[in-house]
């Protein structure tokens, strides 16, 4: 386990693991991965669905063996709740998280300490990467709990050496003054929370760019579109990294955007990386978007083989300027239950954001709904205007005219137009709902 902190210069924060070749990454894999198996063989689950299809460990003998192993689900981790899956009695494990349960029951992740020190070591790589070093300030907005967002990066950016902000999540007016008071340096919010958060810095006269001294933001944990990062930037005036994580492979961590932000750099000393069809389940080459499907390779409470996330992407490329070898990914579409079948055409909610966030005139909050009106599903998307001109109809008719069109040339369909002042859609403390569905006949 890599504690030591490299020196400020060091553009790496474990430099043997960060530039392995792709030959490295592969044999460290294969080694990880039977280590793993064996050790899955203490899991009673693991167990009797290897013994049901005949498979041993020592049947693994090259990467490609992976596939013979069976994909765990969601629902596995539910059949098994809270503890059936572990592979490591609970009187080892130190810790519990949970799933924030978005969609539907949570799950249970257990920790060893050996975890733990892992998942930190992760972050800390990430966070490292982007330029952050032992004399930064380093504010967490998540919220702590049972969401791994919170001690996730509270961790990690203490085992950087940042002088580490636990401020939790709301509370913008509190979260301003540790900003300004501590001199933050960098943030970890959800996207959606950092549009949020500005507008309470604008209504109280803080103007991020003069009055803090903010250089990074490490934006995650919900899918969002690359304008969205654009209008984040924009308006605070630093840099903002994408960051993933999901609690069942430990929580934030996962994958990490490099300074080169071309895709999240998921870190294939810790993980297997497979992107499949979710409908056949095969491997779909590299560029073309399929479910990613992770193995987690040194977890010892709880390892998980061949996971199906639901989150769709893509490989990118497997090098990169940054001198990491390590797959890069492509943001996330959303997951394959966030999409929406609206008259037979699939449509991902960050399809219609991505539009919206054309357009100056609109603020970032926005909701789409779906209902069946005289038995035809249609789509309502409701979204903030950014300044109010409700006295101006022609502009108002002119704008909703071509976010109409614009949308129509994105997802085929025309969804009615809602432009609402800003302030007056739902936000939420945690992940943004973007979806309500209130259809009577579901596809
Ligand atoms: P829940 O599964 O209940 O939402 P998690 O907190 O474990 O709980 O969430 C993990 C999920 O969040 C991922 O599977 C993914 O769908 C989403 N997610 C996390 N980070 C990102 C990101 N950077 N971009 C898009 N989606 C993300
Ligand atoms: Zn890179």
């Amino acid at each position: 386990m890599e504690k030591r902190i490299p020196d400020d210069a060091c553009q790496y924060f474990n430099e043997a693991m960060e530039t392995m070749t792709r030959a490295e990454i592969e044999a460290l894999q294969l080694e990880r991965l039977q280590a793993t198996v064996k050790h899955c063989m203490q899991s009673p689950f693991y167990k009797k669905r290897f013994e049901e299809i005949g498979l041993k460990p020592e049947d693994i003998k090259t990467l490609a063996d992976l596939r013979k192993i069976p994909f765990t689900t969601k629902q596995d981790l539910r059949d098994t709740y809270p503890f059936g899956i572990a592979s490591t009695p609970l009187r080892n494990c130190v810790r519990l998280h949970s799933s924030s349960g978005t969609t539907g029951n949570p799950t249970v992740i257990l920790h060893t300490q050996k975890d733990l020190d892992e998942w930190a070591n992760q972050v800390a790589r990430n966070l490292w990467m982007v330029g952050l070093r032992p004399d930064d300030v380093f504010q967490n907005s998540s919220g702590y709990g049972m969401f791994t967002g919170g001690l996730g990066f509270q961790y990690g950016a203490e085992r950087l050496g940042m002088l580490t902000v636990p401020a939790g999540a709301g509370n913008s007016l509190r979260q301003i003054k540790f900003i300004t008071d501590f001199g933050t340096t960098a943030i970890h919010a959800i996207p959606s929370y950092v549009t949020r958060l500005y507008e309470v810095m604008k209504e109280n006269g803080v103007d991020p760019r003069k009055d803090t001294k903010l250089k990074v933001l490490a934006i995650g944990a919900e899918p969002h579109s690359e304008e969205q990062r654009k209008r984040i930037e924009d308006m605070m005036g630093v840099k903002a990294y994408n960051s993933f994580g999901m609690s069942e492979m430990c929580g934030p961590g996962v994958g990490f955007e490099c300074k080169e932000q071309n895709g999240l750099h998921f870190w294939e000393d810790y993980y297997i990386v497979e992107i499949v069809d979710p409908e056949t389940l095969e491997p779909v080459p590299d560029g073309e978007i399929g479910e990613l499907v992770l193995t987690t390779l040194s977890r010892e409470a709880m390892p998980l083989l061949r996971y199906r996330t639901r989150d769709l992407t893509r490989v990118l490329g497997r090098s990169c300027p940054c001198g990491r070898n390590h797959v890069r990914l492509d943001r996330m579409r959303g997951r394959s239950d966030d999409m929406i079948v609206l008259r037979g055409v699939n449509i991902f909610p960050i399809q219609i954001e991505k539009i919206l966030m054309q357009f100056p005139e609109l603020a970032s909050n926005y909701l789409i709904t779906l209902t069946t009106d005289e038995d035809n599903d249609n789509m309502t998307v409701e979204v903030e205007l950014e300044e109010l001109f409700t006295d101006d109809y022609s502009r108002l008719l002119d704008l909703e005219s071509r976010i109409r069109r614009a949308l129509k040339d994105e997802i085929l369909l025309t969804p009615h137009i809602k432009l609402v002042p800003k302030g007056s859609l739902p936000v939420s403390e945690g992940k943004a709902v973007r979806v309500v569905d209130k259809r009577k006949v579901y596809q």
